[in-house]
């Protein structure tokens, strides 16, 4: 995260960083845990260490196609050595002695007796022959792959905490885990405000609007892995809304929302959370994405996100993302920045911005291309962009400054 520290002092707005510290210090990690499958278990989070009961590999084997020798017998080039033996993938050898070579295969045991293998494209060999000559000089330990090498038996080879990639899901599997802990899926229950907003398929009446941020925001849930309520649109009325947070709040570890959260006449998300539970209105130091809600129903928490598609999308990546990881038990939390060169100018500003911005590469360094419109209704912006670059409060950005990049996904 930037250091935005003294950015809003006396403007009645809070920092990113502390807008973040806050929501992470209000959440903590759902309890309970369920048993799944590996082909199961992507994105989920592991809920226990995984610990090797096995080396991997499990025994010493060729890393080539090729001849396994003793390399005292190849101490200079074109030491021929007599073929005695066949190892494909899936056999045992049997003792290679001086001066004979065993013709062996990728993933094969390295037989007794030898300590190198020489790669096929390093041999000739005649047809039929049952002599080959070695084209070179071995090294002792030359082509093996050591027993143990990637895992060592009784190795933790993941703790408890890391979400499950596809490598995950292949190192589990390699140490012969069927199935594993997993901390249960996250609940969140999400609604959409506005009596402006229709579902794509209808027609549009004047005045109103598609509802985009549905799918954008169900889009960001599927990729975080929890379980989803949707309950659609809800109008702007006190009694609609209040509705649907108390059904919302008897199953939900999370209400996700968009809209109604500014401090217009038609905004009732606040007063609803008023009369429910607690509820913060932060306006952030940041654009898009300046009124934010956050509070708690029940045993819920809740987070009203603004209403402007981009707002979303980008307050989801900020707020949403971290809030989820921490409550769904993941111990990397954050998004670490990376540091890209800006293609851009940027003046002094009050509120942090977050730019939907490429990365191109040129002569091997990292230069930031923002979209040229930034406006937070332009959500073909966010499809243009593969990440979003921060230009920080109080200091203008000159082509060619660093910048920080939090790149999508
Ligand atoms: P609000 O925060 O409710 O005042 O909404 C701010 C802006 O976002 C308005 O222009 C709304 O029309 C727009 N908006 C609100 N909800 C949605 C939605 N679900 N999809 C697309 N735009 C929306
Ligand atoms: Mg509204």
């Amino acid at each position: 995260m930037s250091d935005n520290r003294g950015c809003c002092a006396g403007s009645g707005l809070i920092s990113v960083d502390e807008a973040i510290q806050q929501l992470l210090s209000q959440a903590s990690p759902v309890a309970g845990s369920e048993q799944v499958g590996v082909l199961d278990s992507l994105g989920r989070v592991l809920a226990q260490d995984i610990i090797s009961t096995i080396n991997v590999p499990g025994y010493d084997n060729t890393a080539m196609d090729g001849y396994a020798v003793r390399s005292e017998d190849c101490a200079q080039a074109g030491a021929q050595l007599g073929v005695t033996q066949r190892i494909p993938a899936g056999a045992n050898g049997v003792e290679v002695k001086p001066g004979e070579a065993a013709r062996i295969f990728t993933g094969a045991p390295i037989p007794p007796g030898a300590d190198a293998v020489v790669m096929q494209e390093q041999t000739t060999r005649e047809p039929d022959s049952d002599i080959v000559i070695i084209n070179k000089v071995c090294r002792p330990g030359e082509n093996i792959r050591r027993a143990g090498e990637d895992i060592k038996q009784g190795g933790v080879i993941l703790k408890a905490g890391q979400r499950i990639r596809q490598q995950e899901m292949g190192l589990i599997a390699s140490v012969g885990v069927a199935s594993v802990s997993v901390k249960r899926s996250l609940r969140v229950a999400c609604f959409f405000t506005g009596d402006e907003i229709v579902e794509p398929g209808n027609p549009l009446q004047p005045g109103q609007i598609y509802n985009s941020n549905r799918y954008s925001l169900n889009g960001f849930l599927q990729t975080q892995h929890c379980e989803i309520t949707d309950y659609g649109i809800v109008p702007d009325t006190l009694e609609a809304t209040v509705d649907v947070i108390k059904q919302a709040a008897q199953h939900a570890d999370l209400i996700l929302t968009s809209g109604g959260v500014s401090v217009g006449e038609e905004d009732y998300v606040r007063i609803a959370l008023e009369q429910l539970g607690e509820l913060h209105m932060w306006r952030i130091a940041m654009k898009p994405g300046k009124p934010v809600a956050f509070g708690r129903v029940g045993d819920a928490l809740f987070l009203g996100l603004p209403g402007n598609p981009v707002s979303v999308f980008v307050t989801a990546q900020i707020f949403a993302r971290p809030l989820m990881r921490k409550m769904q038990g993941e111990t990397q939390t954050l998004q670490q920045p990376v540091q890209v060169k800006a293609d851009f100018e940027w003046p002094e500003v009050k509120r942090q911005e977050y730019l939907r911005a490429r990365i191109e590469n040129r002569d091997g360094e990292s230069w930031a291309v923002v979209y040229p419109h930034q406006g937070s209704g332009v959500l073909s912006s966010a499809c243009w962009a593969q990440g979003l670059v921060v230009a920080p409060v109080n200091t203008a950005v000159r082509r060619g400054d660093s910048v920080s990049y939090l790149a999508f996904g």
